[in-house]
């Protein structure tokens, strides 16, 4: 079972006048099958954790480490990562003029495996998930992201998670935006491939409204820029009535 783990990451970005660090020393430690839940306010610095994951340029790496398996994530490409089985659905997915999703999705699958997936059994396994994705099948021939609503792009990324595999998948706000239908739609599908048991899930979110489909099996409150809290599902009942005052406030 591969193990992704963080210890004392401290990441910074540049800004007008100077680096200025954002996490703070972030430590977690996630395994294959198991669903964490990252909860926070806005600002706190989830997002940046997920691109410093995935290993975006614009983030700075001034402390700590990353290991999946024991591996230094954090001297892999992007290419390498992805390869490594970390995969990243971003809270802001960018637009690929001119690469259709189809041949997105097929040149990602092949990077990741290694190898080219055999086009027949390929074209089933990619209509069978949208099918479960309620996508409609034309939508295989439009343009990575152009002109996408919120709720295809979050399907489109949960269609990536579910062809890809990856070990680790990191879904940065995949509830924002989505009507109850294809909230409990996108959240049927982070099931399934939970239910495989072969991924280890970091959902990030602001709201808990996602948990009632997707049920953690570790919540962690983010705030100023580390993890404040850690415990059960139970966690994410309290910040429900209680919010995130006590830990931005009590400055934890
Ligand atoms: P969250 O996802 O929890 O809302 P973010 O990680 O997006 O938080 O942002 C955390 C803080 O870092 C915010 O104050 C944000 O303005 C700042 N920040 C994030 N990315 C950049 C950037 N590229 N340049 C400058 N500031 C940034
Ligand atoms: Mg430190
Ligand atoms: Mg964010």
């Amino acid at each position: 079972m591969a193990t992704l783990e963080i210890h004392d990451l401290h990441v910074s970005v540049e800004a007008e006048n100077g680096p200025r660090e954002i996490l703070k020393g972030v430590d977690l430690t996630i395994k294959q099958g198991e669903t964490h839940a990252v909860m926070g306010p806005n600002g706190s610095g989830k997002s940046t954790l997920a691109y410093s994951l995935a290993g975006h340029p614009k983030y700075t790496v001034t402390g700590g480490t990353v290991t999946l398996d024991g591996e230094d994530v954090l001297e892999m490409s992007v290419d390498e990562r992805a390869r490594a089985g970390v995969f990243l659905a971003m809270q802001y997915p960018v637009e690929v003029p001119g690469v259709s999703v189809s041949n997105f999705l097929r040149t990602s699958a092949t990077a990741v495996r290694g190898e080219a997936p055999k086009l027949r059994t390929w074209v089933k396994e990619v209509k069978s998930a949208m099918e479960q994705l309620q996508m409609d099948p034309a939508f295989a021939e439009r343009n990575v992201n152009e002109g996408f609503s919120g709720g295809e792009k979050k399907r489109h990324e949960i269609l990536q998670l579910e062809l890809l595999k990856p070990k680790i998948a990191i879904l940065d706000e995949t509830d924002s935006g989505l009507d109850v239908d294809a909230l409990r739609i996108v959240s049927e599908g982070v099931n399934r491939v939970r239910e495989t048991g072969e991924v280890g899930t970091l959902l990030i979110t602001h709201y808990t409204r996602i948990l009632r489909y997707i049920k953690p099996d570790f919540v962690h409150v983010f705030a100023n820029g580390r993890i404040a809290e850690s415990g059960g599902a139970e966690l994410a009942d309290q910040l429900e009535n209680e919010g995130y005052d006590k830990y931005v406030k009590g400055g934890a």
